[in-house]
């Protein structure tokens, strides 16, 4: 097949020579999994190299001199060879998963192709063999990636009632690969989408994050739509768990946001048109995300920033107002939210010219000095004490944040004598 060379150019030198070992122990080795399908597509990241083989993890461990018995129940070592990482696995046939997770026990094999026969989906059921220059595609898993459909392996049925993490990948790959499913293999996962209950948060939010780092998230949140997976992935957000009747204009705004994950996150977890309950929102976002077992500092920094997305837009011109909202929002949501309101414009195909203003305008107003928090007042609670005779404490704190007030509302100059002047009638009996 001529496409072959497309993965072969790429295979790293220390790659071959591990194959090269297995070859002259008289064992079989193949790249498999997603360097394949990736190859095969000339998609450019640098993918996990890893590698099929008919030697058992004992041997394995035998041939190389770095080995990390990373996952000897399932038949994988790590081997380290020139610096680089390969997870070496030793041919496995089917076996029961009576848990809808794991199968229950792990049984070696002889066969490339009973090997390739487990795995979920037929673009990555491909096997290549870079030393005889061969391909193992028995179920048509090229032809697929040629067509961009996205195809379960065997009864399709069967591969998400044994594991339901196979749901999520399947709506992954779409956003990711840019594929469309097979209508057979869709009518299965709506028909199993229960099956996604059984699956641990953490997978199912890894599965999340690869989906919404795709050029169109859409690709696959359109998936979960279609397969009545959706509500079951937002069954802990409050509103998101019953699908909206329209979701278009949602998943545009996904699409339109900058590949990042807490813009994404916030466009996909904020209600819009943009509600006066934003509280309400950051609250059920923070939920959902927890739930998930999102990190604590995505968690934070997405209901953070989708607190603020219901802070109203200022005209560009009213340059108190623009103070205003850019103090509220804050510095470290500034840029996210004018990012998601910018997505939201996008997607609705409307113009970004106020937004521009704006953004100047707010650009205008920092760098004129404008106090965007407490600690860049010209004066600071040491400088009350001193000046003022004051003790600090809860009275101290809140003049600082009347001063700081004043200075948005452009009543008083951010300037040390003019707080100081201020201060001193605020204070006075
Ligand atoms: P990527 O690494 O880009 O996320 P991948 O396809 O390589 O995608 P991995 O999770 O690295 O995904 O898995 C490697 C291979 O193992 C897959 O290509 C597939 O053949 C098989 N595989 C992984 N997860 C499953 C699963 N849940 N069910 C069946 N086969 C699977
Ligand atoms: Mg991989």
């Amino acid at each position: 097949m001529s496409d072959c060379s497309a993965i072969s150019d790429r295979i790293p030198k220390a790659a071959l020579q591990l194959l090269r070992v297995l070859e002259q122990a008289k064992e079989r080795g193949w790249i498999v999994g997603g360097a394949v399908r990736d190859g095969l597509l000339g998609r450019k990241d640098e993918p996990d190299w890893d590698i099929a083989t008919t030697a058992t993890p004992q041997r394995v461990m035998e041939l190389f001199r770095k080995v990390v018995p990373t996952g000897l129940a399932h038949g994988t070592v790590t081997v380290l060879l020139d610096g680089r990482a390969f997870e070496v696995t030793t041919l496995r046939g089917e076996s029961v998963y009576s848990d809808g997770r794991h199968p229950d026990q792990v049984r070696f094999i002889g066969a490339i192709e009973a090997d390739l026969e487990r795995r979920d989906f037929t673009v990555n059921a491909i096997a290549f063999d870079p030393l005889r220059r061969e391909l193992c595609d028995p179920f048509g898993g090229a032809e697929d990636l040629r067509n961009r459909t996205l195809r379960a392996v065997g009864d399709p049925l069967r591969r998400f009632s044994e594991d339901g993490l196979r749901l999520l990948r399947a709506a992954r790959f779409c956003a990711v690969l840019e594929m469309n499913i097979e209508p057979l293999t869709e009518s299965a996962m709506a028909a199993m989408a229960h099956a996604l209950d059984k699956v641990s948060a953490e997978r199912k939010r890894d599965e999340l994050r690869k989906m919404l780092a795709a050029k169109q998230p859409s690709r696959g949140l359109e998936v979960l739509f279609k397969t009545s997976l959706w509500s079951r992935v937002f069954r802990d957000h409050p509103r998101l768990a019953t699908p909206p009747s329209s979701p278009e204009a949602l998943l545009r705004r996904v699409d339109a946001v900058e590949n990042h994950e807490t813009l994404r996150l916030a466009s996909l977890l904020t209600a819009f048109p943009l509600a006066t309950a934003a509280q309400g929102e950051s609250e059920a976002a923070k939920r959902w995300l927890t739930k998930m077992r999102f990190e604590r500092g995505v968690v934070s920094s997405v209901a953070d920033l989708v607190a603020v997305l219901g802070i109203a837009l200022p005209c560009p011109d009213d340059s108190i107002a623009v103070r205003g909202f850019a103090v509220s929002v804050g510095p470290a949501n500034l840029e996210g939210a004018l990012a998601v309101q910018g997505a939201i414009l996008r997607a609705d195909g409307k113009s970004e010219e106020s937004l521009e203003a704006l953004r100047r305008a707010v650009g205008r107003e920092m760098a004129g000095g404008l106090p965007m928090t407490i600690a860049q007042l010209a004066v600071s609670g040491g400088d009350l004490r001193k000046e003022l005779g004051m003790e600090p404490g809860p009275r101290m704190g809140e003049l600082l944040r009347e001063l700081h007030a004043a200075v948005v509302q452009g009543t008083v100059r951010n300037e040390r004598a003019a707080l100081l002047t201020l201060c001193r009638t605020l204070i006075a009996p």
